[in-house]
């Protein structure tokens, strides 16, 4: 491998690249536009393309293509190739700056939620200026938005853009309250966490239920699971350790800031952390992540599984968000300054954020709802489906002593006034860091771990950055009218700490007792798709969404349809698959076996022995199991059937939720029963030992 430096972001058309290559008018209208968030002159774009073409091609590129995030969670292409013809019958390469700005993919195929008629099935793509380009297998992609012809969003990146631009003006409005007229730009900085899982590609490929639902439908439990927590940033294996390394360098080439790299608490779970950029491109970054993950394990013989839940009774896998504001300067303002001012600035900046959550817990909640997700969020793992902020004892004590006019600190109690005292240092190390809150202040950002390993954070970030946006904007027009500044700056953190200190919570989040207590708080607890996805389409939520201009209200509701059409889809294949596997796979072998241990209790009696009764038990014993497996099985398929002919995506969804989700958990457990008590070649798939160990 040649030099770090070197390589990263050897494939990317960035800054450097585009000093080096652009004309200075060039490059200077670009950063303008983008500053400004102005569209950019045809005539800049030709120059731009063509530097970008002769670039790419340079680098062995033959095509081009937008790349963009349609809502199926997942990045999309459509290549073309540079080549254009000359009149001599040859060819030249090509690339103009309409091509750049603006693509127009055949849309037809990607789910639109009823936004787009049949009858026009075009989309267009344009280009986002504030991502680079780069090169990856020999096509230049170009970041872009993805719209319908009549200009609805149909992608995941567009409300993106449009909450960073919401968040960003009313945060300015609330710096220039404070005296700050350098920075020019406020923005959301990201670094997600990104946990998953990587089993042996020829174990896996012997399992349906991993080819078609990406998790494990059936498994008993293994002898060891992860109760010696050994894995935990265990010494990685040689091979997990030289895929890692492979990973690591294709990422870098892309300019991905991969940073950290560890084995999570799950035997064959294992994290990889960026280091944090802006939301968009924290977002772009991730999804190309999660891709050259998947197709870099297939080049070790591995697969990666990004499933929120690949196997039960294992840790799942999630991402967590982290989250912070930050001026173009540089400034993190969710980071305690030095003096009073900044402090009064951080604890309003802060309280917008507590404020945002409590009032829209369940739009954040829906954010992150996905049928895959179900399996973490309410079902006893990191972290609970309520919705709750951890700030740590030391900045709780300063916005209780806020609140009540106490003084704040044992030692040398002191009255907590806004502007005029100087916030004591909080711990930043581990230590103080409660790991089961969903949302938790790390010292100068949030986490929000709330989010499942599959998702694009697009959707979680849009909505954070939507409702904290509200809070600054509410502030702020308080604020600018107001007569005595550090009067009614103190009012407002007091009064919104009384207000939404319901959503503070520092204990545990996943004891028995906290359900309770959040109930008595007023507190959401929205545990599946079907029971969160309502609140999407709340006037509250619609209310805020779109008077942000971020989503349209038929936006909002293709977003709701789609979001019940998954949910719809992934149980149905889920179902389907474990059917197949019950009556081609479970059953045939356990007939099998039954028959084979009956014939060795048949030719020792011929034999005049007398066979030992173990035989005739494990005969009657799988039986029985396998009656009761065909009944669930058939129960299941008819269950499947009636739910399917519901109309209502609500209520097929619901009823997914209330009958064949508990069904499928019944027919598993008859499933799981069996497995261990018949012999290993009977049954043609690898056990949950197999897949976790050996790697
Ligand atoms: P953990 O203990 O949770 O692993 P780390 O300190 O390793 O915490 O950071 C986790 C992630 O948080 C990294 O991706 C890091 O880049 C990101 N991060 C750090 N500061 C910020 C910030 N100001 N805004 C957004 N993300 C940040
Ligand atoms: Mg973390």
């Amino acid at each position: 491998m040649s030099k770090l430096p070197e390589i990263f972001g050897s494939l990317v058309f960035n800054d450097t690249v585009m000093k080096q290559r652009l004309p200075k008018e060039t490059y200077r209208s670009l950063k303008k536009a983008v500053q400004e968030n102005k569209p950019l002159d045809v005539n800049v774009a030709n120059v731009i393309a063509s530097a970008m073409k002769d670039w790419a091609v340079e680098k062995g590129a033959t095509h081009f293509t937008p790349w963009f995030q349609p809502m199926t969670g997942i990045t999309a292409e459509k290549h073309d190739s540079f080549i254009s013809p000359t009149p001599d019958g040859g060819v030249i390469m090509e690339f103009s700056g309409k091509e750049l700005v603006k693509g127009e993919p055949d849309a037809s195929s990607f789910p639109s939620g009823g936004i787009r008629a049949t009858f026009e099935a075009r989309g267009y793509t344009a280009w986002d200026p504030t991502s680079y380009a780069f090169i990856k297998d020999n096509s230049l992609c170009i970041p872009t938005a993805f719209c319908s012809y009549t200009g609805e969003a149909l992608d995941k990146k567009t409300p993106l853009l449009r909450s960073m631009e919401a968040l960003d003006a009313q945060a300015l409005r609330i710096l220039r309250l404070f005296g700050n007229v350098d920075a020019k730009k406020v923005l959301t900085t990201v670094g997600p966490e990104q946990e998953y899982f990587l089993v042996d590609k020829a174990l896996h490929d012997k399992r349906k239920d991993l080819i078609f639902c990406g998790r494990t439908l059936f498994g008993a439990k293994p002898p060891k699971g992860q109760e010696l927590e050994d894995h935990y940033f265990g010494a990685i294996k040689p091979r997990i350790a030289a895929y890692m390394k492979d990973l690591n360098e294709q990422l870098w080439k892309l300019g991905v800031l991969a940073k950290t790299e560890h084995n999570e608490v799950a035997p064959a779970q294992h994290e990889l952390a960026p280091i944090f950029s802006t939301t968009n491109v924290a977002t772009d970054h991730n999804q190309l992540t999660m891709e050259v993950m998947k197709k870099t394990a297939l080049k070790h013989g591995l697969v990666c599984l990004l499933h929120e839940k690949p196997f039960a009774g294992i840790n799942g896998s999630g991402k967590h968000n982290n989250w912070s504001l930050s001026t173009d300067t540089g400034v993190n303002l969710l980071e305690p300054g030095e003096s009073p001012s900044e402090n009064a600035q951080f604890l309003l900046f802060l309280v917008a954020v507590v404020k945002a959550i409590d009032e829209y817990q369940e739009l954040l909640r829906v954010s992150v709802a996905t049928a895959g997700n179900d399996h973490r969020l309410g079902a006893n793992e990191a972290p609970p489906a309520i919705v709750s902020v951890f700030l740590g004892e030391e900045l709780t004590g300063i916005l209780d002593a806020i609140e009540s006019g106490k003084p704040y600190g044992k030692k040398a109690p002191q009255e907590m006034t806004i502007g005029v005292n100087v916030l004591p240092r909080f711990p930043k190390d581990t230590t103080d860091r409660n790991r089961t809150s969903p949302f938790a202040f790390t010292g100068n950002k949030f986490e929000f771990r709330m989010v499942g390993s599959s998702l694009s954070i697009a959707g979680p970030n849009f909505v954070l950055n939507t409702i904290v946006a509200d809070s600054l904007k509410e502030f702020a027009d308080k604020l600018e009218k107001a007569k005595n500044f550090t009067a009614e700056l103190n009012a407002l953190i007091k009064d919104t700490i009384k207000a939404h200190k319901r959503i503070i919570f520092n204990g545990n989040n996943y004891e028995e007792s906290w359900v309770k207590e959040a109930e008595k708080r007023g507190l959401a607890n929205l545990k599946t798709v079907p029971e969160s996805v309502e609140s999407f389409i709340a006037p509250k939520s619609v209310g805020v969404l779109t008077k942000f201009g971020v989503l349209t209200k038929k936006e909002i509701h293709s977003r709701y349809e789609i979001t019940l059409e998954n949910y719809c889809k992934v149980l149905n294949i889920e179902v389907l698959t474990m059917l197949e596997m019950i009556h081609k796979e479970i059953l045939p072998g356990v007939f099998k076996y039954v028959t084979s241990v009956a014939a060795t209790a048949l030719s020792v009696k011929q034999l005049g022995g007398a066979p030992t009764g173990a035989e005739e038990a494990l005969v009657s014993k799988l039986s029985r199991l396998a009656e009761d497996l065909a009944g669930k099985a058939a129960a299941l398929e008819g269950e499947l059937l009636k739910v399917k002919a519901i109309e209502s995506a609500k209520d097929q969804a619901t009823a997914f939720a209330a009958t064949v989700v508990p069904l499928m958990a019944e027919t598993r457990a008859v499933a799981d029963e069996i497995e261990p008590l018949v012999a290993e070649e009977f049954l043609p798939f690898p056990t949950y030992g197999d897949l976790l160990f050996r790697v």
